[in-house]
């Protein structure tokens, strides 16, 4: 019994240092889970007498029209089985000592039938609707405070505690003043509970009078009188077993003790969920950070590896959008390469002008090589553009998925700078490996304009005769079926050049930018790392504060949870 309930109020204990009280809290309510005793009852009916006497103590504010004005929660504990103390959760520095049972006490304000002067007139409600939000709690055990010495038909503790517990599992039905009913007069027939009937039998409790008080009687001298009071008066003699403080203290302890045993699966239950968020959440809010310069270069090293890691699967497939890149070379640029309408550089015009231009003052003999020449690199170049613009597309992806990448990395999302850092330097890289590939793309078609490919001429049919009139003007040299016969022939070579551009530009954008991005995306921020003094690795590693409050609180709270654990693993194995 004890173990139980000095169990139960370390629980609570440990609910209320966390602030754990079930309004606020996401977390699993232990507190609404344990069990707790509440006094109820009208104005100066006993309430605070009768928690004192079950205490043995007397320390709550009491008096004639002295009203508790707010909930005292009052927990008291045993110390190594012989010195006790209790505390107010509200004013813990004050402890009490000397006590008989280890409790959970609430002392709540009376309720009252009319405010009284200076009070506003919704006090009588606001006082019954807090009465109400503590004992309606399936774990609250309600002492129900009734004077004798007033009609029970009237009693505010029955009505209430009858409205939040009907079937009177949870209800302790307390007679007080019984001393000072009316000459002639007496409480058998309410304690019997043939005035009103109830899951417990009716107990009935002299408390200290005023005047006791008054005189300083203490606790002991009061148990006493008590106690002789039931046992000598005639008509209570045959209760007297069941009758005062001490009985009722034994009866909530008895009462305390089963509630308490069958709460421990479900406490349990309860604390294994609480554990296991708080573990998700601390695992969400990632590790603390290394105090050392080592420390921390690992940890950026480490968390720049996870993003690197996620950064290859978008592009390799695991993770989506590396996919875009093949749209590029499969779709755009050869649509882009389409586009170029050869076709119009290589009007009737243009062939003539520039075959005639190359010629020079000698028009030439066999073939109009360097017209040819001329002609080609014309269409060639322009296949600059589309290649240049493929180039882009693949950095815009690539790009793109860095931006993925590093939202998806969780570890980042705990470092701001070291995220905007992470991304800079690969935004960096990128940018020097999309330079890289433009120069290499536009090598590839210069290279296609440098040196044209001889077995394509030698295979058409040679020109043997220019077929222009001599006589004519130096414009008139060619005929129209000779230029378009040169139309014809460089337009099949463009066009060949073409699909082997089409094949190896990709090649080479692939080469030089996806997998560069995927070898050394972050190669030089790692060697610019290792040169950085503490200084500036902490600040790569500056947490926000208040991420930081909170996984210290969350750690405190997980400790407490798991300590509690491990003491209600015992009573349950033991009981
Ligand atoms: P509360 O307002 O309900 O907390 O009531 P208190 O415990 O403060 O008691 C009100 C007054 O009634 C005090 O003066 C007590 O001494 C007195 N009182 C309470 N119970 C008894 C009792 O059983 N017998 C006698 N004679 N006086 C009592
Ligand atoms: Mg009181």
């Amino acid at each position: 019994m004890e173990n139980l309930i000095s169990l139960v109020n370390k629980l609570q204990r440990a609910c209320t240092a966390l602030g754990d009280h079930g309004e606020e809290s996401a977390l699993p309510t232990l507190w609404d889970s344990l069990p707790a005793i509440a006094v109820v009852g009208g104005q100066s009916s006993g309430k605070s007498s009768v928690l004192e006497s079950v205490v043995g103590k007397d320390f709550l504010p009491r008096g004639s029209g002295i009203v508790t004005r707010r909930p005292l929660v009052l927990q008291l504990h045993r110390i190594n089985g012989d010195r006790e103390y209790a505390e107010f959760m509200h004013n813990s520095t004050v402890k009490y000592t000397d006590f008989v049972v280890d409790l959970t006490l609430i002392d709540l304000p009376g309720l009252t039938k009319v405010a009284v002067e200076g009070q506003s007139d919704s006090i009588v409600q606001d006082i019954e609707t807090m009465v109400r939000s503590f004992i309606e709690k399936p774990n609250c055990i309600i002492i129900a405070i009734s004077p004798a010495n007033q009609d029970l038909a009237t009693s505010d503790a029955i009505k209430i505690s009858r409205e939040v517990d009907p079937k009177g599992e949870r209800t302790f039905g307390v007679l007080t003043k019984i001393d000072l009913m009316d000459k002639g007069t007496n409480a058998v027939d309410m304690l019997e509970g043939r005035s009103y009937r109830l899951q417990y039998p009716w107990i009935g409790v002299v408390n200290r009078s005023q005047q006791d008080i008054n005189k300083s009687v203490d606790m002991i001298a009061a148990r006493h009188k008590e106690r002789e009071y039931f046992a000598n008066t005639t008509e209570y003699k045959h209760l007297a077993h069941r009758m005062g403080s001490e009985h009722l203290a034994k009866m909530l302890s008895k009462h305390l003790e089963s509630v308490i045993k069958s709460r421990i699966p479900g406490i349990q239950s309860l604390i294994t969920k609480g554990i296991a968020e708080l573990e998700a959440e601390l695992h969400r809010l990632g590790k603390p950070i290394a105090a050392d310069a080592g420390g921390k270069l690992y940890t950026i090293m480490e968390i720049c590896r996870m993003f690197d890691g996620i950064y290859k699967e978008h592009l390799d497939g695991m993770r989506p959008g590396g996919e875009k890149i093949y749209y590029v070379f499969d779709n755009q640029f050869p649509i882009a390469l389409k586009r170029l309408q050869f076709d119009k550089n290589l009007s009737m015009e243009n062939v003539r002008k520039l075959i005639t231009q190359a010629d020079g003052y000698q028009p030439h003999l066999i073939a109009p090589e360097q017209g040819y020449r001329c002609l080609i690199e014309s269409c060639l170049v322009s296949i600059r553009g589309p290649a240049e613009a493929a180039v882009d597309a693949v950095h815009a992806i690539l790009k793109e998925l860095v931006r993925k990448a590093i939202s998806e990395t969780v570890e980042l999302k705990q470092f701001p700078t070291l995220r905007v850092e992470v991304s800079n330097a690969a935004f960096e890289s990128l940018d020097r490996m999309r330079n890289e590939s433009k120069k290499n793309s536009l090598k590839l078609v210069g290279m296609e304009c440098s040196y044209l490919t001889v077995d394509f001429f030698r295979k058409l049919p040679q020109d043997v005769e220019k077929g222009g009139n001599p006589t004519n003007s130096i414009f008139d040299r060619y005929n129209d079926s000779y230029l378009r016969r040169i139309s014809t022939n460089v337009l099949a070579y463009v066009n060949m050049v073409c699909s082997s551009l089409r094949n190896s530009i990709p090649k080479s954008i692939v080469y030089c930018q996806v997998r560069e991005a995927k070898r050394t995306l972050l190669d030089r921020f790692f060697t610019e790392l290792g040169a950085r003094e503490i200084k500036q690795l902490s600040k790569l590693l500056d947490e926000d504060p208040a991420v930081m409050e909170r996984r210290a609180n969350l750690a405190k709270r997980l400790e407490l949870y798991r300590s509690a654990q491990a003491e209600i693993d015992v009573v349950a194995w033991t009981r």
